[in-house]
């Protein structure tokens, strides 16, 4: 049906006493290379299960299928990664198919042994495996097929120049395709007019995310989408 929201995403941001809030792309550099991004990146599943079971209590739409997580390569690397993952589902007793991980083509590309061995033990936990970002990156056809995956997240870059730029036009065209023949579920990203979303359903692509729908806001403020009308994603 169309106009339902979906999921949401959990983003971070860093509101910091002096200056403000930070944005991602100015501290998860840093926190990478500090090795930081591993406390971050388990608070953020903890707090990202905390706010699940929050969001179930206050009743979430039927329509709700999942809550996205961003990893961080460094994060998905470790050993202990899947026992934290399962520690948590099992203290929560969240339904794990309500949680999705999302994960970068290059992450998984660089080792892709280990990267496929982890995502199967995801996989058997029952949590949903995307790829974000996709179209930036490098994965090949034949990883694409090998690897327990359920969605690619059409990168926004491609979505935002979709209406004036041939060739993202061709590029959305083609991962839409892609998607459908290796029967992986399809999100555009960075969807913010409804002539964007026209385009996009044309192609068929049926599941949406952006500012068209919501900007990003703080968690206790989300659970007012559950009731009324604007949506994080669209099915
Ligand atoms: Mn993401």
């Amino acid at each position: 049906m169309q106009g339902q929201l979906i999921g949401m995403e959990a983003l971070l941001r860093w509101r910091h006493p002096q200056h403000g809030l930070v944005a991602p792309d100015n501290f998860i550099g840093v926190a990478e290379e500090t090795g930081l991004i591993l406390p971050i990146g388990k608070w953020v599943l903890e707090e990202s299960f905390r706010q699940l079971i929050s969001w179930q209590e206050q009743s979430l739409p039927e329509s709700f299928r999942r809550l996205s997580i961003n990893i961080s390569p460094k994060q998905f690397i470790q050993p202990d990664f899947v026992d934290q993952l399962e520690a948590l589902q099992q203290q929560s007793g969240i339904d794990s198919s309500l949680i999705c991980l999302e994960l970068t083509e290059n992450m998984l590309i660089e080792n892709i042994e280990a990267a496929a061995s982890q995502m199967r033990r995801l996989k058997a936990l029952g949590v949903h495996l995307s790829i974000d970002d996709f179209g930036t990156g490098y994965s090949s056809l034949r990883y694409l097929k090998t690897l327990p995956l359920n969605e690619l997240k059409i990168d926004k870059s491609f979505v935002h120049d979709i209406r004036t730029d041939a060739s993202s036009l061709t590029i959305v065209e083609t991962i839409i395709a892609m998607a459908d023949s290796l029967d992986l579920e399809i999100i555009a990203e960075g969807v913010e007019t409804q002539a964007d979303q026209e385009l996009l359903e044309s192609l068929g692509c049926q599941h949406f995310q952006g500012y068209l729908y919501s900007r990003p806001v703080p968690a206790a403020e989300c659970a007012h989408m559950f009731t009324s009308e604007p949506m994080a994603l669209l099915d």
